[in-house]
């Protein structure tokens, strides 16, 4: 039977305020999961601790709201168990890249199959809006008493040096190009991480949807508004190294998202700035050690025999690895 966008909704009461981009992201993912006609029970939508994080009471998957900054440890931890699980992780900027940086660094390393979601507004919007390792340094959203005087961190870069073999970035606003983003990380075979720009109108009054919008650069001419956003699709921009991935073409393409990632302002690019298809996952890494990996992967592995003896003994374990 067709799954419907209905069916990844739930009824849980939405708290989050009026306007917040979150709700685009939310839509998008919801969309996302019917236009692949995903199974609600084959996906595992996971987060750590922010308003973003209460993403899985909303969409009808299995759930897991784990703790601040932790939330890729979890996910993580759930693909290695069961590799046939549609793994997703969302988060926001202070949870994925301050308490939770360590995390997204060595998770990236990995190339493990799943998807890595980030809700990017700048500040700790669930504690009242303290700014957050993505907000420009000298920005003072009304949230905070003086201008910001750390440096941000570039997300795009971060993610390119860790080892991210996909990287988008989306705008919350902009749906239905969201939704195809996200589809195009969950369909990457690696691991894909998509950072979201996400207007929050609660306590960052500087990077607004009327700001992204363009709506304070009206065109002397037409009289239209000049968004900021835009496509790089528009510009037949190529994000994809593809293989054998020869070592000129591969750094073309790092040169390039590198170069993008720092556009920002009048100019601020949405879509994959990088897609790297040479690069073996990590669970083809494990199933060269153990070759029965996917098709018996921990999770579909017995754990006691009818009499009830573990059959997890870390040391039975160790010796089976060493005899290999
Ligand atoms: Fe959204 Fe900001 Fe409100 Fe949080 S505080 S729900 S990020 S608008
Ligand atoms: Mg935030």
């Amino acid at each position: 039977m067709a799954l419907k966008l209905s069916d990844y909704k739930t009824p849980v009461h939405n708290d989050w305020c009026p306007g917040c981009g979150d709700f685009g992201i939310l839509n998008a993912i919801q969309m996302t999961l019917a236009d692949m006609s995903l199974d609600p029970s084959s996906v595992a939508l996971f987060s750590g601790v922010g308003c973003s994080s209460k993403m899985p009471h909303y969409v009808n998957t299995y759930g897991i709201h784990t703790l601040h900054g932790r939330g890729l440890p979890f996910a993580i931890g759930a693909k290695l168990a069961n590799p046939n699980l549609e793994v997703i992780a969302v988060g926001g900027d202070g949870d994925g890249f301050g308490i939770g940086a360590g995390h997204f660094v060595n998770t990236g390393r990995r190339n493990l199959n799943f998807t890595y979601i980030i809700h990017d507004n700048g500040v700790y919007g669930l504690t009242k809006g303290q700014a957050s390792p993505t907000l420009k340094r000298g920005l003072k959203p009304k949230s905070l008493s003086v201008p910001n005087p750390n440096e941000s961190i570039n997300p795009i870069t971060l993610a390119l040096a860790s080892g991210y073999t996909f990287i988008g970035r989306g705008y919350a606003y902009e749906v239905k190009h969201l939704k195809d983003l996200i589809r195009r990380g969950i369909e990457h075979k690696g691991s894909a991480f998509i950072d979201i720009l996400q207007p929050c109108p609660t306590y960052n009054d500087i990077n607004t949807k009327e700001w992204y919008g363009g709506e304070d650069r009206i065109d002397h001419d037409t009289g239209n508004r000049r968004p900021r956003v835009y496509h790089l699709e528009d510009e037949k921009y190529d994000p994809i190294v593809k293989p054998p991935g020869k070592p000129s073409e591969l750094n073309k393409k790092i040169s390039q998202a590198v170069s993008k990632s720092f556009e920002w302002g009048d100019k601020i690019p949405i879509g994959v700035f990088y897609q790297n298809e040479t690069i073996e996952t990590y669970e083809a890494r494990i199933t060269q050690r153990l070759p029965t990996y996917m098709e018996i992967p921990p999770a579909l592995q017995p754990i006691c025999t009818p009499s009830g003896k573990p059959l997890t003994l870390l040391t039975d374990i160790f010796d089976e690895l060493s005899a290999t």
